[in-house]
């Protein structure tokens, strides 16, 4: 709807949301299964220039060569199973692919529960703004494993 996407933009911006990300996704219909969403953030990170590569030893897709802050936050964002990047696997660090392997899970956990488009996505993707780093519950909860922030 661009009637919502010229009214929230500006304010999304000043959070330091990814709009096309955000926009992408809330284009998408909230009835997708977990498979179908992974395949959908995949399709679209191609759409948008990006490559993806399906991680040989964990089950993780990073897509690359994407823009920050227009199709992902700070040093990346997963969505689903998939981590939106600009770097290629081979030159991840370790801590920062096991960091973003502990989103994956809670993708697992609360997708599909709580009311999860509205709550779960918008307060996630707003990882980059307020809530950034160890201010975001989730990304405290992704380091309790992760350890990439030291919260
Ligand atoms: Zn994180």
């Amino acid at each position: 709807m661009t009637r919502t996407a010229s009214v929230t933009g500006p304010i999304l911006s000043l959070f330091g949301t990814p709009l096309k990300l955000f926009q992408f996704l809330a284009g998408l219909s909230p009835r997708l299964d977990a498979k179908s969403l992974n395949g959908e953030v995949q399709k679209w990170a191609v759409r948008q220039g990006g490559k993806c590569e399906a991680d040989r030893w964990r089950p993780i897709t990073v897509c690359y060569g994407l823009e920050k802050g227009e199709h992902f936050g700070d040093g990346g964002t997963t969505i689903g199973n998939t981590f939106l990047n600009d770097v290629p696997p081979s030159e991840l660090r370790k801590e920062v692919l096991y960091h973003e392997l502990q989103h994956t899970t809670q993708f697992e956990f609360y997708y599909k529960k709580f009311n999860f488009w509205p709550t779960f996505l918008v307060y996630y993707t707003y990882g980059t703004g307020l809530s950034r780093g160890c201010a975001n519950v989730y990304e405290r909860e992704a380091d309790l494993q992760g350890n990439l922030y030291h919260c």
